[in-house]
């Protein structure tokens, strides 16, 4: 696939290729990088502006054709600028423009504009946090943000967090990738500390599940937690040994939320059962799906009482922490012995952030990793505990973000979600053609379309008929939700609720997250009114479903 020619200031010699790594000394080639930095903030701003929609319509059969291409070229093909402004005129248009206040089906959305200033400034400092040498004040940097933030959680004294936020030897929390590797950090810890080192056995860390489960006389090991708990739960099951399968739902009650006396009934039953260990007990602040809070506080009395870790998947929730009107929502968060929360999500943080934090400070030693080159014993390395080798600086841009919006900022931004979320909700309820599933007990709701005729067909059909109308009503919502997103005007997800722990298929729903600061009512109606118009398209069509 050589190219028939070469363009004379394209080619790969060792001058040019020197060059990219030296700062540009004259003012010409300054003006230069700044003139790209400026393509890079504005032309993707004036296409975001320019394109109230979500995406371009082109078919995603259409869109692979395109890149199917798998041969590297050895020669340069652009110069940055090219290279930039093909980004922004075919790369931007084609992906999705989660900043749009009509992309409302998500956990990612818009992101404030300094965001993109912060995360260049990593880039630019290109850290690595793994250890001191790499990183220095951005590692100490990281351990105060995390006591900050340990600190919202567990508001320990003054004197915990003097002693903790700079020690060597203590470690409240860890950045990660997101929140499916803070999980999965926070789950590996509790597996450690369940099937831990004891006489001449080394621990399961050391030794693997087999041995470990023989030395604690165990057939295995499981963790608890709702089924709406998120994939990424199973995913710890399967990586740390124990079986997705053995990653357990327990019951839900009517809302959703888990049912405590029946979670008690299962952790005696297990108990008695006396080969069953309990790694941990998840109870999720935020459901990915439903954004619904379990009874932080009561799982807490139980696990209390039986002795049980108890990690908290605050992965969406936790900033509502920062909220002064619904913090109280999350109250029993302090009573986690481990709690996730992404800094991607509701921190406004730009892909990817996570956290993980411990309320015993030495609990993350479980997860300790030492190697000669890197990670000394006792030296302050934040990559002894944690998951990930290789880390950027995330804490940068949290610190600083937290610094220009204080927690009020990001108070009034959960404030907006949850009452723009309550506000859709009655929306919901005023128009006949839906029905509410799940209320938004914070930001995230789902509904369904469900035609007045159809639901009363419903109440007075025989379970068989009422399946084939359910099964109807499924077919709709799903077309509908294609229709507008491809469309690409606005866009809401669709995802199946279970009632129960029931192996049933489950409910379409309609899936909307409120948190983009620009959503408001007016376009919540809009979304609505061309949902309704999809559906009665839809619904008059001869064949319609
Ligand atoms: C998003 C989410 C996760 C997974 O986080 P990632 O950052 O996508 O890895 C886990 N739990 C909950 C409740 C979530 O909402």
């Amino acid at each position: 696939m050589e190219k028939q020619y070469i363009k004379k200031d394209l080619v790969a010699d060792w001058e040019s290729l020197q060059r990219i790594f030296i700062r540009p000394e004259d003012d010409a080639s300054r003006e230069t990088l700044i003139k790209y930095m400026e393509q890079i903030l504005f032309g993707l701003h004036d296409f975001l502006n320019k394109n109230v929609g979500v995406t371009e319509a082109i078919s995603l059969k259409a869109l692979t054709d395109l890149y199917k291409e798998t041969v590297i070229s050895p020669h340069p093909e652009k110069k940055l600028a090219d290279v930039i402004s093909d980004i922004i005129q075919g790369i931007a248009p084609r992906a999705v423009n989660v900043a749009s206040p009509y992309f409302v089906g998500h956990m990612t959305a818009a992101i404030p504009f300094f965001m993109v200033h912060l995360k260049a400034i990593v880039a630019a400092l290109n850290q690595n946090v793994i250890k001191l040498e790499t990183s220095k004040v951005l590692s100490v940097l990281e351990k105060q943000v995390l006591a900050k933030i340990h600190r919202l959680i567990y508001k320990n004294s003054e004197i915990f967090y003097h002693t903790h936020v700079q020690s060597t030897d203590t470690t409240l929390g860890s950045f990660t990738t997101g929140g499916t590797t803070a999980n999965l950090t926070a789950l590996w810890v509790a597996r450690n500390l369940l099937l831990k080192p004891f006489d001449r056995f080394q621990g399961v860390e050391a030794q693997g599940m087999a041995e470990a489960l023989k030395a604690y006389s165990l057939d295995k090991a499981v963790i608890l937690a709702s089924p709406r708990g998120h994939f990424s739960l199973k995913k710890a099951g399967g990586i740390l040994g124990i079986g997705h399968k053995n990653v357990i739902p327990v019951d839900v009650d009517a809302h959703h939320r888990v049912d405590v006396l029946k979670l008690n009934r299962r952790i005696v039953d297990l108990k008695k059962n006396g080969k069953i260990g309990i790694m941990a007990v998840v109870g999720i602040a935020g459901a990915t799906e439903t954004g619904i809070v379990d009874p932080l506080d009561a799982i807490a009395d139980v696990c209390e009482d039986h002795g049980l870790h108890f990690h908290v998947d605050a992965a969406w929730g936790g900033p509502v922490m920062l909220s002064e009107r619904y913090a109280f929502k999350l109250k029993g968060i302090e009573r986690g012995d481990s709690v996730t929360i992404d800094g991607h999500k509701q921190f406004f943080m730009p892909m990817t952030c996570g956290m993980v934090y411990f309320r015993d400070p030495l609990a993350m030693d479980a997860i300790a990793y030492h190697a000669n080159y890197v990670n000394r014993e006792g030296s302050v390395d934040l990559g002894i505990k944690t998951l990930e080798g290789s880390r950027e600086a995330n804490s940068l841009i949290l610190d600083s973000s937290l610094k220009i919006m204080g927690t009020r900022g990001y108070g009034l931004m959960v404030d907006h979600g949850i009452e723009t979320a309550q506000g859709f909700s009655r929306a919901i309820h005023a128009r006949e053609l839906f029905e509410m599933v799940t209320e938004p007990e914070l930001n995230i709701l789902t509904y369904r379309i469900l035609p007045p005729k159809i639901k009363e067909q419903i109440l007075s059909a025989s379970p068989g008929e009422k399946e084939k109308l359910e099964d109807r009503v499924n077919q709709l919502n799903i077309k509908v939700q294609r229709e507008q997103r491809e469309a690409g005007k606005s866009f809401v997800s669709r995802t199946r609720i279970r009632q129960g722990t029931k192996d049933t298929e489950g409910q379409v729903v309609l899936r909307a997250v409120i948190m983009n600061p620009m959503t408001d009512m007016d376009i919540l109606n809009e979304v609505l009114d061309e949902q309704e118009e999809i559906a009665k398209k839809i619904l008059q069509s001869p064949e319609p479903f």
